[in-house]
């Protein structure tokens, strides 16, 4: 029975039929043209065509269909057909004349072919004169059946450019429609190895289009954002100069920039949208702080969320550190506060009593509600899942409609650095500001790799750097399965320190213990009780004790880069030469050696970032299935960066001088909504 159109685009996982003509081959078959087999040589993929001279079914050493076949003048050819019909082996019968192609393979008898594509044809049919696309398929969906379908969609479709050259894109790319034409029924002399690598003309053109898309859907989305009010908040009533002149420290230069920044967006009656990235320690939630003075000095409320509760905690004492004294209370949220506690809290953040709340996402469940709450701050955003990310956004609109209609204004922190490449792709409506110094007189963090084997040694270099007055952090194997087994190993590693440390006080910290115990642990290594410290990913980021000046990472290699340099961004934060030690197992595969070497070899955050994208391609970088966000199908940010700043460059023309234009372009990449590139 023949599929329609609607269901295969169904099947591949489109809205409809219309989105078949982007649905481009993975590879080609040449069937323009008839190999002589006397001329085919092994190893060679080849279409031969001749008679059948017999056939049989074989049982042993399985079930299969042994035909053969010779061209007439230059030899013989055997194939076999491992899963077929009884109609096949009618069709294959002596004299009839096929069509096979596929490898050429020694055989047990001579030249052979296993499961090649065949047809059974008469005399002199025509040979077809383009290249045959082979497409991406799912069970049940033959090539044939798909074919007609991309065939049917090509010719309904509107193939015409909706935006027009040199402004859309170069005059020398081919139009939209030979492009198509070019991939989905390439000419017998193209170049097939190109095609498939998906290179030249054709295929740039089909990239630049989706970026195009992407940039251009991007800025509508911005645009949207303008239209949307928040309250302005040019002043501060002075605080943010009676905190800075408290501090113990000046600002660094760049703290300086990134909050004059961040003040110029508070200070339109738009809402702040932006990013903060800043490497591990370069102070950003001092930025963070500042950045609520003029919400609070104008009576409105501020949010701030952090991942963890041991993150929202550190938060938590940051803030009452700072603010305290200028008379402005924190209150406190998260999962773990229970009773009238929480009870007070809720109140006080519904009638607007409390007016700066620090928590994790437990601010943002249902039953709480906010009374003119007028910033979001959200620290290590990276780490929030989908689920997180997209109650934040629908409490946004919500508590829009409760304060007279406007939008808080947002600020998310992160030291993941997008590179500038993903930053101009999948978050060109963010605004970015970037911290790229840190404060000074922090010491350059030593790192070394070495082997579990010589992990006495470790120990025993651990024991005299803590009898000297410092303190250290030893990191537990990361067991990514398990939870359970993650506990084990950490709270093994623990006893086993503790046994051969009996010199020095061992503590241990992990996810599974209560909020109060954590904060037991936590407050007691910051106060000196503890030399060191045994921890799970627990004390990944935010965790801040100057005094700890090294740290060991026990199977460093299960780690993450990102991670591994979170985790190493805990040590160096005082004065004392600090160092960092990743113990690997013996048997590195090749990519955990360079990631260590990486590591190894690199103490910025941008750097590791780089290089970690170049490594895992931006799918992987941006943890896209997980974060929601969708991803590019053809094009690279990365490798195509030439074609990413053309369509960038084009867009805002775009938008002003061809607006129907831009819809029907959206419409041909992105006929599901202008949504699917905002995270
Ligand atoms: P991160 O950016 O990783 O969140 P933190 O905000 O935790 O970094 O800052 C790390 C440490 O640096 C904290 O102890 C903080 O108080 C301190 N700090 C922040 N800004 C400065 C500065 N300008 N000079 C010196 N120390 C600073
Ligand atoms: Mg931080």
């Amino acid at each position: 029975m023949a599929v329609s159109a609607e269901e295969v685009a169904h099947k591949l996982g489109y809205a409809d039929s219309d989105a078949l003509i982007l649905h481009l081959p993975l590879r080609y078959e040449d069937e323009t043209r008839i190999t002589p087999l006397r001329e085919a040589r092994l190893g060679d993929t080849v279409q031969i065509e001749g008679l059948v001279e017999h056939s049989e079914i074989q049982n042993r050493p399985r079930r299969q269909l042994i035909v053969q076949m010779s061209d007439g003048d230059s030899g013989r050819l055997y194939f076999r057909l491992l899963h077929f019909y009884p109609s096949q082996v009618a069709l294959l019968k002596p004299g009839a004349r096929v069509r096979v192609l596929g490898e050429i393979r020694p055989g047990y008898f001579g030249a052979e072919m296993v499961h090649p594509k065949f047809r059974v044809v008469q005399e002199n049919t025509p040979l077809p004169e383009r290249l045959s696309p082979v497409y991406p398929s799912v069970a049940g969906l033959s090539q044939y059946a798909i074919r007609r379908a991309v065939e049917d969609a090509l010719a309904r479709a509107d193939l015409s450019d909706p935006l027009p050259a040199p402004l859309a894109f170069p005059e020398s790319f081919p139009g939209f429609a030979a492009a198509l034409h070019a991939l989905h029924h390439p000419p017998p002399d193209a170049d097939l190895a190109g095609l498939e690598a998906r290179e030249g003309p054709a295929w740039r053109r089909i990239k630049y289009d989706e970026l195009l898309a992407q940039q251009l859907s991007l800025r509508l989305a911005a645009r949207h954002r303008q239209t949307l009010c928040a309250p302005a908040l040019p002043e501060d009533g002075g605080l943010e100069d009676r905190l800075i002149a408290a501090l113990p420290f000046a600002l660094t230069e760049a703290q300086g920039r990134v909050l004059r920044e961040i003040r110029r967006d508070l200070a339109r009656p738009q809402p702040m949208n932006r990013m903060l990235q800043g490497d591990v320690g370069s102070g950003k939630t001092l930025i963070a702080a500042l950045t609520a003075l003029p919400a609070l000095a104008a009576g409105h409320q501020v949010a701030v969320m952090a991942p963890t509760e041991i993150l929202a905690e550190q938060l938590y004492l940051k803030f009452h550190e700072w603010l305290h004294p200028l008379d402005i209370d924190v209150a406190w949220l998260t999962a773990a506060l229970k009773g009238k506690a929480k009870k007070a809290t809720l109140h006080g953040l519904a009638d607007g009593s409390i007016r700066l709340a620090v928590g994790t996402h437990a601010l943002f469940q249902n039953e709480v509600a906010f009374h003119g709450l007028a910033l979001v701050i959200v620290d290590e955003q990276h780490r929030f899942g989908v689920a997180q990310r997209l109650a934040l956004r629908s409490k946004g609109a919500q508590i829009g409609h409760a304060s007279g209609d406007w939008q808080p204004h947002l600020l998310m922190m992160s030291a993941t650095p997008i590179p500038r490449s993903l930053a101009m792709s999948y978050f060109a409506d963010l605004d970015v500001s970037v911290i790229d110094e840190l404060p000074p007189g922090r010491t350059p963090i030593v790192t070394r790799t070495v082997s579990a084997q010589r992990r006495p040694e470790v120990v025993a270099r651990l024991r005299d750097y803590c009898l000297a007055g410092a303190q250290a952090y030893w990191v537990c194997p990361l067991v990514e399965e398990s939870e359970k087994l993650q506990l084990r190993a950490a709270e093994e590693s623990h006893a086993e320190l503790a046994l051969q440390l009996p010199e020095l006080k061992v503590g241990l910290i992990h996810g599974r213990m209560k909020a109060d115990e954590k904060a037991a642990v936590m407050g007691a290594f910051k106060a000196g009780e503890l030399h060191l410290l045994v921890a799970t990913t627990v004390i990944e980021v935010g965790v801040d004790v100057p005094n700890a000046a090294l740290m060991v990472i026990e199977h460093a290699e299960r780690y993450g880069l990102a991670q591994l340099h979170q985790l190493r961004g805990r040590v160096g934060r005082g004065a004392r030469v600090s160092a960092c030690v990743l113990l690997y197992e013996n048997a590195l595969s090749d990519t955990a050696r360079q990631r260590l070497k990486i590591i190894h070899d690199h103490n910025d955050g941008f750097a590791i970032a780089r290089a970690d994208l170049a490594l895992r391609g931006p799918g992987e970088f941006l943890g896209a299935r997980q974060s929601g966000l969708q991803m590019l199908r053809f094009a690279d940010p990365l490798a195509d960066a030439d074609l990413l700043e053309g369509a960038r460059a084009a867009a805002p023309g775009l938008l002003e001088r061809h607006p129907e234009g831009v819809e029907r372009h959206l419409a041909r990449w992105l006929p599901r909504g202008l949504d699917l590139f905002r995270a």
